[in-house]
């Protein structure tokens, strides 16, 4: 098969690899698209500590099961849809031990043995890809396989929203509008949100802010902060950047939130003050990857409370694969997709 690889951190191509072979408990899915994100750039970048080369990256993805391993077979039941040769399905791509502290106390994202295919184990920017069915989640007939590929990024974002716990009638300050922050931005909205204000250096990012509702659109923290002069009870960061995070926590309201979404480099630090994070009593929150979000963000695009059209902006064929990078780090469009069988 054609397949994206990472050879070792700065050196990308397009080659070829023998087909992966389903083991036991997993599906061969024919890959119908791949979103590209933030943390395929730090895998380049060799920014990533997780990551093991030559890689196949590719973790938000969806397609149609080619064959089943030997132990599949029985895959469903209980009113669950079955998964059969021929089935759509999007994949959760975060694997987890099932046996470390984390996993037996409900924080699976948080595993010590962690492992996530595209990240540690080869990806979905390749026209075939094998993974655990127990991680395949059939699709409905009125999600395409594109917007499917926003599942993965859709549910982090859910997770978010849970480790937030805003308020119906809070105020948020988004910081970057991007994927990330364009999701969270519509999540929000739905989540009783009274005013969202996004800021982005980026333009065109910050139409399609607006386009999906932000109430109003800066290009500078300190802009938003005069408006609002005594903060918001919900800020968000997802930039990553470290400079940004300092600003930002700027702008967070006596007793209000502040979360850290977005990745920063793990060398990466920051300076708050620790005497306004006690005497406002603002709350830090992280929130890392997906938990037990998966399925509601298929219901969520299920029930249009994602404008896909409007997050789904590029799409190449897997050979472009070098032309879609450089593409995302520009910052043009929304979320960049792979289409690796075309
Ligand atoms: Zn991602
Ligand atoms: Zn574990």
């Amino acid at each position: 098969m054609q397949a994206a690889i990472i050879d070792a951190p700065g050196n990308i191509r397009v080659g070829s690899l023998p087909d992966p072979l389903p083991r036991p408990d997993e599906l061969l899915i024919r890959v119908g698209a791949c979103g590209i994100c933030g943390t395929d750039l730090h895998l380049i970048d060799g920014d990533s500590p997780l990551a093991r080369y030559p890689l196949v990256p590719g973790h938000e993805f969806a397609g149609e099961v080619v064959a089943l391993g030997s132990n599949v077979a029985e895959q469903g039941g209980n009113g669950e849809a079955r998964i059969v040769v021929g089935s759509r399905v999007a994949v959760e791509p975060n694997l987890y031990c099932g046996h470390c502290e984390g996993c037996r106390t409900g924080h699976e994202n948080l595993c010590l043995n962690y492992t996530a295919v595209g990240v540690t184990t080869n990806g979905a920017i390749a026209e075939y890809v094998a993974v655990p069915a127990a991680k395949a989640y059939v699709l409905p007939d009125t999600i395409s396989l594109r917007e499917a590929a926003l599942i993965e990024p859709v549910s982090c974002a859910v997770h978010g929203m849970h480790s937030l716990n805003p308020r119906s009638g809070d105020t948020f300050l988004i910081v970057g509008a991007g994927t990330m922050g364009l999701l969270l931005l519509q999540l929000a909205l739905r989540g009783g949100a009274s005013r969202i204000a996004v800021v982005d250096v980026n333009a065109q990012r910050l139409a399609r802010a607006e386009q999906l509702g932000a109430t109003r659109t800066y290009t500078d923290i300190r802009q938003a902060l005069a408006d609002e002069p005594r903060g918001f009870h919900c800020v968000i960061d997802a930039t990553g950047v470290a400079a940004v995070i300092e600003q930002a926590f700027l702008a967070v309201k006596r007793g209000g939130k502040f979360m850290i979404f977005g990745v920063a480099s793990y060398e990466a630090s920051v300076s708050l003050s620790p005497f306004r994070i006690y005497n406002d009593e603002i709350t830090i929150v992280g929130s890392m990857a997906v938990l037990s979000s998966f399925q509601a963000a298929l219901d969520l695009i299920q029930g249009g409370v994602i404008n896909t059209r409007a997050m789904l902006t590029t799409a190449y064929p897997l050979q472009d694969f070098a032309q879609a990078i450089g593409q995302v780090r520009r910052g043009e469009g929304i979320k960049t997709l792979i289409l690796p069988n075309g």
